[in-house]
């Protein structure tokens, strides 16, 4: 049988219960798959053992099944993937496009300017360690070649790493692998052609692409929603106590879900699988538009 031409993702960190924010975000992840015939897959992203909690994990699971969010194939655990990231980052070091950094927080603070996200690493050890200073983090060489991707909601975004973001970490000098490199090698170990995540992830995106044309990846299609925000704007999150979803309330729960999203997921009488294919039925996938590489700006 042919492939599927999607295969989207959902990628929780198994830090705390799933909340009604990251509700949305698999409800839209679910919607966009099934609105393509696509595949759609759940990715735990337990790479953080000390932000984690125990048990987090099952209950996601357990929450998507209760509200009828059934994924396709096994779970990917990234904790049961250390030796892909090993091999990724020794592939980045071996053609000298990554290299050990020795710096602290403190001394990239000192030298740095402030970028997009925070202080841009201001190169110390592109050159080699300084003497006396042993190896912390791993860090890969940006260029200041504008990288450009057309979101399929957000439009046109370009970045110039080198400037912006600088040599980012892809091993924490604590020793676990990187957000960014971990993603990046499972959206391609899972042959993932669409990913739908929320806007805080967006200026993340430049970064991936820059770590996918150096691993020679397929670069997938990007969609980053609107994130649901507090009354004070900030993000649904467990730093800021949202609570978990109550999975006795399903229907109520994706309702809710579906009144944010501006679709119509019917009464609060009907089933999961009824306010899910009826949203479904009202939902208009975003173009997606190809995939654009690195190139020039105008
Ligand atoms: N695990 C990330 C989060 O929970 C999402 C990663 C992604 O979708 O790329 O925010």
């Amino acid at each position: 049988p042919l492939k599927p031409a999607y295969t989207g993702r959902f990628a929780p960190s198994p830090t705390g219960p799933l909340h009604f924010g990251s509700l949305v975000a698999a409800v839209i992840s679910w919607l966009d798959a099934r609105a393509h015939d696509g595949t759609w897959r759940v990715r735990m992203e337990d790479l953080d053992p000390p932000r984690e909690e125990p048990g987090a994990a099952d209950r996601i699971l357990r929450t998507l099944e209760t509200h009828g969010l059934y994924w396709d194939g096994p779970v990917l655990y990234q904790s049961t993937r250390l030796k892909a990231y090993a091999d990724a980052m020794q592939h980045l070091r071996e053609r000298g496009w990554a290299y050990d950094c020795g710096c602290t927080r403190r001394e990239i603070a000192a030298l740095a300017r402030q970028g997009l996200e925070g202080p841009v690493y201001p190169g110390t050890c592109r050159q080699g360690l300084t003497a006396g200073k042993s190896p912390r983090a791993l860090r890969v060489r940006t260029h200041d070649d504008p990288i450009c991707f057309n979101d399929r909601a957000q439009g046109e975004v370009c970045h110039q790493l080198a400037s912006q973001i600088g040599d980012f970490v892809i091993r924490r000098a604590d020793g676990l692998t990187a957000y960014q490199l971990a993603v990046v090698v499972d959206d391609a170990f899972q042959g993932i052609t669409h990913v739908v995540r929320g806007i805080d992830l967006l200026a993340s995106t430049p970064r991936q692409m820059h770590l996918q044309s150096l691993l020679g990846y397929a670069q997938p299609a990007y969609l980053h929603h609107l994130v649901v925000l507090d009354h004070e704007g900030i993000k649904l999150s467990k730093q800021t106590h949202a609570p978990a979803v109550d999975d006795e309330t399903p229907v109520e729960n994706l309702l809710k879900v579906m009144d944010f999203l501006g679709l119509d997921g019917g009464e609060p009488g009907a089933g999961v699988g009824e306010v899910l294919a009826r949203a479904l039925a009202g939902y208009n996938p975003p173009d997606s538009p190809l995939p654009s590489r690195e190139r020039s700006r105008g």
